[in-house]
């Protein structure tokens, strides 16, 4: 039969860690596959491990890992997917805002051949407007500077077939923007819609604070764009400072200047200042290059074979 290991990253869910294994259960009970669950304990102060391990004592599909301290998000992930063994895996928060009744849906869509299957949210209950437009802001920022299209709408909840899985693995960048990774890796994607519930109990771990870090880490591991902003400008700087510059020097030549060293002091000015970030955006370029080599990326994966004698 196959397997399938749904990876739940915790931190601090006390509050929700029963309730959520009880729903998770009734799915994996159903589902026409020998499914498991893993707990990552991302170093929790609360009760959270005591939980996982009771859970882990009484259901035996259940494993657990405990993160020596809080790693964040995307490194619990990590961890779990490392340690997933399974023909596919799930990704999903342990506060029930990822309902686990739609994983059989995921698997569906994997049985029909897609190795990713993400969930994008229809709607998003108990979230402000103002976190919506910001998330909204984000997500039009990423398509625009990235190569790399992140969709819309989409947490972590998701499924990757086993080959999704040992491509992601081979990604190792410290940077992570798990997000950003799961696109990257290509292979047949797909969505699923649902509706997004609001938290079960317990508090969010984000803040603004930390939202914005993350929303950083998708832009600056995932497009050079910003590096090339000195080049642009200086470019531009350069351009005008010659334009203006010439322009000052007809007039010195021809009516005077009123102020004297007025003329070769501006000439002087802007032309260093429009080299100098002309420089910064040279130092940009091969910045970008030497990130992008040091994120150590597989070049490429192949996602299918054929050859003439068709096997
Ligand atoms: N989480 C984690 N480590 C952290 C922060 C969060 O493992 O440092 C887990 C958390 O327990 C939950 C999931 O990541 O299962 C999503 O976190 P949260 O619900 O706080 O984020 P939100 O849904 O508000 O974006
Ligand atoms: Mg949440």
């Amino acid at each position: 039969m196959l397997r399938l290991t749904v990876v739940v990253p915790a931190y601090n869910e006390a509050a929700v860690l029963e309730t959520f294994h009880a729903r998770l259960s009734d799915v994996l009970d159903v589902l026409p596959l020998e499914g498991r669950a893993l707990y990552v304990d991302d170093g929790s102060a609360d009760s959270t491990w005591d939980i996982i391990a009771s859970l882990a004592a009484r259901d035996a599909r259940v494993e657990a890992l405990k993160l020596s301290r809080n790693f964040g998000k995307e490194a619990a992930m990590t961890a779990g997917l490392d340690e997933a063994d399974g023909d596919a895996v799930v990704v999903i928060d342990a506060d029930l805002q990822d309902p686990p009744e739609l994983i059989p849906a995921l698997v569906e869509q994997w049985r029909a051949g897609y190795d990713v299957v993400y969930a994008t949210r229809s709607a998003r209950a108990g979230e402000t407007g103002f976190k919506r437009f910001t998330s909204a802001a984000f997500y039009r920022t990423m398509e625009k500077l990235s190569d790399t299209p992140v969709p819309r709408d989409t947490g972590d909840f998701r499924l990757l077939s086993r080959r999704a899985l040992d491509a992601l693995r081979q990604l190792r960048e410290r940077q992570r923007f798990m997000k950003g990774l799961f696109a990257w890796i290509g292979y047949r994607q797909t969505a699923v819609r649902y509706e997004r519930d609001p938290r079960h109990a317990g508090r969010t771990k984000w803040n603004y604070w930390r939202l914005t870090q993350l929303a950083m880490e998708g832009i600056t591991s995932f497009s050079t764009a910003p590096l090339r902003l000195a080049t642009w400008t200086g470019l531009s700087a350069s351009l005008l400072a010659f334009v203006y510059g010439l322009w000052v020097l007809t007039k010195a030549l021809l009516y005077g200047d009123p102020v004297r060293g007025y003329p070769t002091l501006m000439l002087v000015i802007l032309f260093l200042g429009g080299v100098q970030l002309l420089a910064l955006g040279v130092i940009g370029e091969y910045l970008g290059r030497n990130y992008a080599e040091s994120k150590q990326r597989p070049l490429y994966f192949v996602e299918e074979r054929r050859s003439a004698g068709g096997r």
